[in-house]
């Protein structure tokens, strides 16, 4: 038998004989868990510090163990300044925290298909099309849907992390992956990116990816036309299974249960299943306890709701994608605007290189405004153009009066005119509605303001830095 040792990359560790945690070391571990707990939010240790195991202290390094490389990164690359910090407080001997794999049934990240289970058949997408009873499965892939032409920011860092990692393995580090949020925030674009990249480094293996609608249209077929067994047989065959929208699956009874021995017969086999929802397992309505409880044995892995810099540079992938050239102050407006989701987000975009492929007329932020007047309505955040003024005043240290007075000393008409930008650049207001929210201004001074302030933006570097600074403010 080879000598237990203590490995920090990519091996499984059988470090638990030789570190052996003593009892104040458990007692300060549960202490750091709560710090860090209370640091990191209590949904976050609940998904990446409670699995961590207690190994021991390895001079005045202590050891944690984490079920699998995934978890291991991840939280070294996002908790682990939290953790140093934590074990310091509680233990003052302890200069740092190393996290080994520990106890991992199959050593993982090998990419190449070497290894990869005897398949004998290679079955593509397009021949699970026919439609015709004792051929169950996949739907198409939408080949815009890649891990490529995915933009990733903060509120999605772990889904694509998570679903790349799924796609590159051999062997499924946790089982199921479940990916939730709202609509439109990416979801079936990961999923159709993670059969692409199997189809690409695993050719053998067999992936199906279907909605949860689909599956129980042919589950009910099925029945119908008593071939269940086939139905079965089919699913519980495949390497990797991918059921979109799972929520849909709620309230059936028949499907549920059906779907939940699919579940449990892959899981076992250990093949890698994707679900995603509109909701957290927890969260679902009208499904079952135990299948809940099921969906979120695996890795639980939410999508946020965009930020203003994932929409600003989905924009910018998309219309470089498309090699058009839009103008900045046009993708920020937009970024700013349509907050609701990436799938209005790309219909607005669209909107706007239609409208001027058709026109004949060079993209501005005013013809932005107009061809998306309803859209920005009902995306609209009711910035207004008082609370514009007031984080302006306040900001150059004016008085809110000002605003609307007709004082031209500089370093009065400067701000003011830096609000009316402001106003212009982040509401749907038209310059002569802007005009009037300033004392009663002429639509012509609000346009020399624009112009003035984009001039000055230009050419002078500070300035510029306290306009990005105020819209930044304001774009909270
Ligand atoms: P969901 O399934 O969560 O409702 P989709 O995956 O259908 O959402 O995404 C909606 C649209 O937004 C798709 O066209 C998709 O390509 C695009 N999209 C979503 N997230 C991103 C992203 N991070 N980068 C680029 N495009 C995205
Ligand atoms: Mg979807």
């Amino acid at each position: 038998m080879a000598q237990p040792q203590l490995v920090n990359q990519g091996t499984v560790v059988t470090t638990a004989d030789r570190l052996v945690p003593t009892a104040m070391l458990k007692d300060q571990w549960n202490m750091v868990k709560e710090i860090v707990a209370t640091d990191i939010g209590a949904s976050h240790g609940k998904s990446w510090i409670d699995p961590l195991e207690l190994l021991g202290l390895d001079g005045m390094v202590l050891v944690l163990g984490s079920p699998n490389s995934f978890a291991k990164d991840w939280v070294e690359n996002h908790y682990l300044e939290a953790l140093v910090k934590a074990w310091k407080q509680v233990n003052m001997v302890i200069q740092g925290v190393t996290i080994v794999i520990h106890e991992q049934k199959i050593t993982v990240a090998n990419t190449n298909s070497e290894i990869t289970p005897p398949q004998s058949k290679i079955e593509t997408f397009d021949s699970f099309e026919k439609d015709e009873p004792g051929s169950y499965t996949g739907a198409p892939l939408d080949n815009r849907f890649t891990f490529e032409n995915f933009v990733v920011g903060k509120p999605n860092e772990l889904a694509y992390a998570a679903a790349l990692r799924v796609a590159e393995s051999s062997t499924p580090q946790f089982n199921p992956l479940f990916l939730y949020g709202g609509v439109g925030l990416g979801k079936t674009h990961l999923m159709h990116a993670i059969a692409w990249k199997i189809r690409t480094c695993h050719p053998a293996r067999k992936v199906i990816y279907l909605s949860a609608e689909k599956f129980m249209y042919q589950f009910v077929r099925a029945l119908r036309y008593k071939d269940m067994v086939a139905f079965k047989d089919q699913f519980r065959a495949v390497d990797v299974l991918m059921i979109d929208d799972v929520q849909f699956i709620s309230g059936k009874d028949t499907t549920q249960e059906e779907f939940f021995h699919t579940f449990n017969a892959l899981v076992d086999k250990n093949h890698q299943v994707i679900v995603s929802a509109d909701k957290s397992p927890s969260d679902l309505e009208n499904m079952e306890e135990r299948l809940k409880s099921r969906l979120g044995w695996g890795l639980v892995a939410d999508i946020h709701p965009t930020t203003y810099e994932l929409r600003l540079g989905i924009l910018q992938a998309k219309a470089a994608a498309l090699g058009v050239k839009m103008p900045k102050e046009v993708l920020e407006f937009l970024a700013f605007k349509i907050t609701s989701n990436i799938r209005e987000l790309e219909g607005a975009l669209n909107r706007i290189l239609a409208h001027a492929s058709l026109v004949g007329r060079s993209i501005s932020l005013d013809t932005t405004q107009e061809v998306l007047r309803d859209l920005l309505r009902s995306n609209d955040q009711r910035l207004t153009v008082e609370e514009i003024q007031r984080k302006v005043a306040e900001y150059f240290n004016i008085k809110m009066s000002d605003m609307v007075s007709n004082r031209r000393m500089q370093n009065i008409a400067r701000p003011r005119q830096v609000a009316m930008y402001m106003a212009k650049q982040l509401t749907s207001k038209s310059l002569p509605e802007i005009g009037r929210k300033f004392g009663g201004r002429d639509h012509t001074t609000v346009l020399h303001a624009v112009r003035k302030i984009q001039e000055l933006c230009a050419d002078d570097f500070d300035f510029a830095n306290d306009v990005e600074i105020l819209k930044r403010s304001l774009q909270t």
